[in-house]
């Protein structure tokens, strides 16, 4: 059986010690009595939440998996998740940075991003139903109607009623501009909402008495394309004006989907039969309003991760310990047993380094971007608001794929660290990968995301987020260039921040001349760009521990942060060269392949 342990201490490592959170949300009147305390005190009790109420139900919701009774379209949750979310409900866990105009309690994103962590690593299946409350609650926020947020946003932050995300019909997914429901406006103002969707996370359950569903639909006459999409809130249960529960709305699920993982979480094909919706945002422009809710599932998908990361990786260190297999090639280790322990292997240690450093590398870039998300939010400065949010644009598809591509590769590692034993069910690793692999797909699949990064947020604005980006790098540069302790982590940063502006410029030029070639660079252009990003995190976090050494702390929490940063430098960052080699080959050699792919 898997075991999990909060990270508490290096959650304060990135927010305390990294990041200062405590002094930036100074800067932010609605957050500035959120001390240190609070902070640590909000992450010690979220972590006894993700540990003791839904890791327990972690295995046995994935082997039990959601039933549907066909007559009723009603679904049932698995064993335990509905007492664990009447938990969660009771404990405000749902309303910890929601807005306290509607019930919330105004924490900080930044806290809520680290609940969040070991919620993942707890239970992801299970975390996916607050989750996607939490961004159909943002995309209400943001563009709902005053009537919508009456009747909605209360109900969303108290967590009593769950919101879905429905996009994806059996004919698009990618390309949203091919979706075909429709919307027929009535004369009442409400609109009749018919058609198909699919993969709907959370869309039919049992934890909660009613599910807000945000659907994307087409107007009558609405212009063919991305630019005639609206977008509709559709409850489970219409909702009298007193806020009370109604009739049976027409949206129900048809059909659960049998997949690789996230067992626990309900995947439905909704089918809508003139159900009732209102129109949120303007009509047509109903993607905008839903991108509130997609960046915030991009972080949160990114977050997934970063959570199954984190637990596969502190699983496979106590194996690692424990197993005992042949003898070190270096001698002898464990002189009282038959062999000694696999971690004395170095390919062993490569493996759980590399999870580590996804881990630590990915944690102080979610916390960095929720705190990015709290300025832009609630910054009183409007140019920090709007520098906030393109920086958080920029990074967004990091986020979503380098850290998606990294929890897979890392579950992988770790299961490959406990050998046979991590292909059978026992150990819990299968699973974390199974659960692992849904996060590089949905969400924007992360060739979606590499585009929406190369294309969209660099060469769109001709590089300027990027370059500001590059600034930070560069500050870092000249404040430790001079310190002959940070040059093992400087030059390679202060190099591939050099190379990043050559190599952007290259990739822009030839994707000028042929729009192919941006294609087929953007996925390798990510992973650079993920690591420049890493990089520069890395070299902060070894900075902080080099400080606390060499004014005399002892405690071996730092020696570890700077081994760790001296892996990452060493054996993951130079994947940036051949990466942008492989980008620099160009599209020729793909699509000159008719004959190979015939
Ligand atoms: C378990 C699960 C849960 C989900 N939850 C939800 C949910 O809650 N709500 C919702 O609306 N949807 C949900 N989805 C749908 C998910 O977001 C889509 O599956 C995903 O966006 C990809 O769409 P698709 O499956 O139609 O693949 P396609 O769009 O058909 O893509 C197929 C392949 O082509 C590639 N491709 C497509 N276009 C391009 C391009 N321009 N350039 C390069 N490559 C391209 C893709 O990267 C992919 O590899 C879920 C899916 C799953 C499996």
């Amino acid at each position: 059986m898997p075991s999990y342990n909060p990270p508490l201490r290096d959650m304060q490592f990135v927010m305390h010690e990294v990041l200062n959170v405590t002094e930036q949300l100074k800067q932010i009147p609605r957050h500035a009595d959120t001390d240190a305390d609070t902070i640590n005190a909000v992450l010690e009790e979220g972590g006894k939440f993700a540990a003791n109420v839904i890791f327990p139900l972690n295995i046995s919701g994935d082997t039990e998996g959601c039933k549907l009774d066909k007559t009723t379209h009603e679904v049932t949750a698995p064993k335990g998740f509905k007492e664990a979310y009447a938990q969660y409900v009771e404990g405000g866990w749902a309303a910890l940075s929601c807005d306290p105009d509607y019930g919330g309690q105004g924490l900080p994103f930044v806290l809520n991003q680290c609940i969040y962590e070991m919620m993942n690593s707890a239970n992801q299946a299970w975390t996916m139903y607050p989750g996607l409350s939490h961004g159909a609650y943002e995309a209400l926020h943001a563009h709902g109607t005053d009537e919508q947020k009456k009747l909605y946003l209360p109900k969303l932050v108290s967590g009593e009623w769950t919101g879905t995300m429905c996009l994806t019909e059996p004919h698009c997914g990618t390309d949203l501009g091919m979706l075909r429901s429709k919307a027929e406006p009535q004369a009442d103002g409400t609109y009749k909402l018919n058609g198909a969707k699919i993969f709907i996370s959370a869309g039919e359950h049992d934890l909660a008495e009613n599910i807000v569903h945000l659907v994307l639909a087409r107007l009558p006459d609405a212009p063919k394309g991305s630019k005639g999409i609206s977008l509709f809130a559709v409850p489970k249960y219409n909702v009298k004006a007193d806020g009370s529960l109604g009739t049976r709305n027409g949206i129900y699920c048809g059909g659960l989907e049998h997949k690789m993982g996230i067992h626990a979480n309900s995947t439905c094909q909704m089918i809508l039969e003139n159900a009732v919706g209102t129109l949120v945002g303007q009509p047509n422009k109903g993607l905008q309003a839903m991108f509130v809710m997609m960046n915030a599932a991009r972080l949160g998908v990114g977050n997934q991760s970063l959570g199954l990361t984190e637990v596969a990786y502190q699983n496979a260190l106590i194996y690692a310990k424990d197993r005992i297999q042949m003898r070190s090639l270096s001698g002898v280790k464990a002189k009282d047993k038959d062999a000694d322990p696999i971690i004395v292997h170095p390919d062993v240690r490569k493996m759980l380094l590399t999870a580590k450093a996804y881990a630590e590398g990915g944690r102080a870039l979610a916390c960095y971007c929720a705190m990015l998300l709290d300025q832009h939010l609630y910054h009183p400065d409007e140019k920090v608001r709007k520098e906030s949010d393109e920086m958080l644009a920029l990074l967004t598809p990091i986020i979503k794929a380098f850290l998606t591509d990294n929890g897979f590769e890392a579950t992988v590692m770790c299961q490959q660290v406990f050998g046979g034993h991590g292909y059978i069910k026992e150990w819990g690793m299968e699973q974390f990968v199974r659960d692992a692999r849904i996060n590089m797909i949905y969400e924007g699949t992360n060739t979606v995301q590499s585009l929406d990064l190369l294309g969209r947020k660099i060469l769109g604005n001709n590089g300027a987020t990027l370059k500001k980006f590059g600034k930070l790098v560069g500050k870092l540069v000249e404040e430790e260039g001079v310190n002959e302790k940070m040059a093992e982590f400087i030059n390679p940063l202060a190099y591939l921040g050099d190379q990043m502006t050559k190599f952007t410029t290259e990739v822009g030029f030839k994707g000028f001349q042929n729009p192919d070639e941006v294609g087929a660079a953007a996925v390798d252009y990510l992973r650079v760009a993920g690591h420049l990003v890493f990089g520069y995190f890395f070299a902060r976090m070894a900075s902080v521990a080099l400080k606390e050494i060499a004014a005399g702390n002892t405690d071996p929490f730092y020696q570890a942060k700077l081994q760790t940063a001296r892996f990452y430098f060493a054996k993951l960052f130079p994947e940036t060269a051949s990466l942008m080699r492989t980008a620099r080959a160009g599209s020729k050699v793909l699509m000159d392949t008719d004959l190979a792919l015939a």
